[in-house]
C-alpha cells in the first residue's frame, strides 16, 4: 500500500463489508485503527460519512502524499489513472522538488521506480530513476548528462543519514585509501523534509511521546548503479563481492561505520574504465562503531530478511549488531545466488528439490529457517 504508487508518507485505508466498516491508518511507525463501525446503526453512519467527508476536505499532503510531488496524473484523471506498472512517466511528467543551497530549489523530472521496500513499516526507501528539470538543462548544468537517482526514505529524526557517513568516509579516503571511493555511493546531493504542523504524525507524537518514532523525509540525488543482477562472468561476480567485503572492512577499520543492512539490493555494481566493480550501497541503516558500546537499543535489529545473521531472528537477541552478523549476511547472499541462480541474472526456472535447496527458506520466511 505504501510501496506502490505515488509516494506517500502516510496512508488512509476503509475496511468494509456489507454490515461493518472500519478506517486504518498506516505511517512508517505505526499503524492504528479505529473501532468497529456497525453499518446498519445510525450513529455509526453517520461517524462514517462524517469521516469520508473530512478526508476529502483534506489537502493531498494530509491524504499523505509526499509535499511537492507535482504529479499530473492525479490531477487530470481523465486522461491517465493512477500509476500502475510502477512507471510514473506521463506526457507531461512527474515532477519533485527539493530545497537546494541558498535557500534555493531544484526540480527533477520523475521516471522509473527502480526500487522500492515492500511492506508497511520501516523506512520505505524508495529509489527512482530521474532527470533534471532545470531550463535548458545542458552544460551549465552539474547534473546534466549524468544517470541519477531519487532516493526517499523515512528514517527516524535521530538516524545518522547516509550523507553524514559518506561525507566522513570521503575525508578519510586519501592518499593510499583512495581506492575505496570506487565501491561508495556517490551522493551528489542530500535533504531532509520535515513533517509539519498540522500532519498525523505531529499528532501522534503528542499523544504517545516516546511510544512513537518521529521520522522526517530525508531525500538523496545519486548516481545509478547497476544491480547484482547486471553481471554476467563468475570473474564479475567475484570481483564485486571482493570489493564490497573489503569496503565494508574498511569502513569499520577506518572511519569505523558498521553497514548493518547487508542484502543483494545493496550490493550494486559500477562500471569503471570497461572493468564492473562492487559498490556497497545504502547506508541508511549504518551506525558509528562508538555507538555500538552503548548497548541494545530499540533499532538494534537491523537489515533484510533472509540475509540476516542467524542469532538475529531470535526474540530473545538484544543485539548489539557485530561485524560478523555482515560477514553471515554475505554468505547467505553469495549462498542463495549460488543454489537458486544459474547466473546473477538468471534464476533456476525449478530449483533442485533436495535438503540443501534452500527454496523454502528464501520464499517462506523465517519460520522454515
Ligand atoms: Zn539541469
Amino acid at each position: 500500500m505504501m510501496s506502490l504508487g505515488v509516494i506517500r508518507s502516510h496512508a488512509i485505508n476503509f475496511l468494509a463489508d456489507s454490515k461493518f466498516a472500519r478506517a486504518i491508518y498506516y505511517d512508517h511507525s505505526t499503524i492504528v485503527e479505529s473501532g468497529l463501525l456497525d453499518l446498519k446503526n445510525k450513529e455509526h453512519q453517520l461517524i462514517f460519512a462524517k469521516m469520508i467527508k473530512h478526508l476529502r476536505a483534506l489537502p493531498l499532503e494530509g491524504l499523505g502524499i509526499v509535499p511537492n510531488l507535482d504529479a499530473k496524473f492525479m490531477k487530470n484523471p481523465k486522461t491517465n489513472g493512477p500509476p500502475s506498472n510502477k512507471i510514473f512517466e506521463h506526457p507531461q511528467g512527474s515532477l519533485f522538488t527539493f530545497p537546494y543551497k541558498d535557500g534555493k530549489t531544484r526540480t527533477v523530472h520523475l521516471k522509473r521506480v527502480l526500487f522500492c521496500s515492500h511492506g508497511i513499516i520501516g523506512r520505505g526507501t524508495i529509489v527512482i530513476r530521474v532527470e533534471c528539470a532545470c531550463v535548458g538543462c545542458g552544460s551549465h548544468c552539474d547534473w546534466a548528462g549524468k544517470n541519477i537517482v531519487l532516493k526517499l526514505s523515512f528514517p527516524g529524526e535521530t538516524q545518522v543519514s547516509e550523507q553524514t557517513f559518506m561525507d566522513r568516509c570521503r575525508e578519510m579516503a586519501q592518499d593510499e585509501h583512495v581506492w575505496v571511493l570506487d565501491h561508495l555511493p556517490s551522493i551528489y546531493w542530500s535533504f531532509n523534509i520535515p513533517f509539519c504542523k498540522g500532519l498525523p504524525q505531529k499528532n501522534f507524537k503528542k499523544k504517545y511521546d516516546k511510544q512513537y518514532e518521529m521520522r522526517i523525509m530525508q531525500g538523496s540525488i545519486q548516481e545509478e548503479l547497476q544491480l547484482l543482477t547486471s553481471l554476467t562472468t563468475t570473474r564479475e561476480c567475484a570481483q564485486v563481492f571482493y570489493d564490497v567485503v573489503q569496503c565494508h572492512h574498511w569502513a569499520w577499520n577506518y572511519p569505523q561505520i558498521l553497514h548493518r543492512d547487508i542484502s543483494p539490493g545493496n550490493i550494486m555494481v559500477r562500471k569503471k574504465n570497461g572493468e564492473k566493480v562492487g559498490v556497497l550501497n545504502d547506508w541508511d541503516l549504518a551506525i558509528w562503531v562508538n555507538d555500538l558500546r552503548d548497548g541494545p537499543t530499540s533499532k538494534f535489529r537491523t537489515g533484510t530478511t533472509p540475509y540476516m545473521a542467524h542469532e538475529q531472528h531470535f526474540t530473545a537477541w538484544k543485539g548489539p549488531h557485530r561485524y560478523h552478523h555482515n560477514m553471515e549476511s554475505v554468505f547467505y547472499v553469495i549462498l542463495l545466488l549460488t543454489c537458486l541462480c544459474s547466473s546473477p541474472s538468471e534464476k533456476l526456472p525449478t530449483p533442485p528439490k533436495t535438503d540443501y535447496s534452500y527454496e523454502t527458506w528464501h520464499m517462506e520466511g523465517n519460520d522454515s529457517l
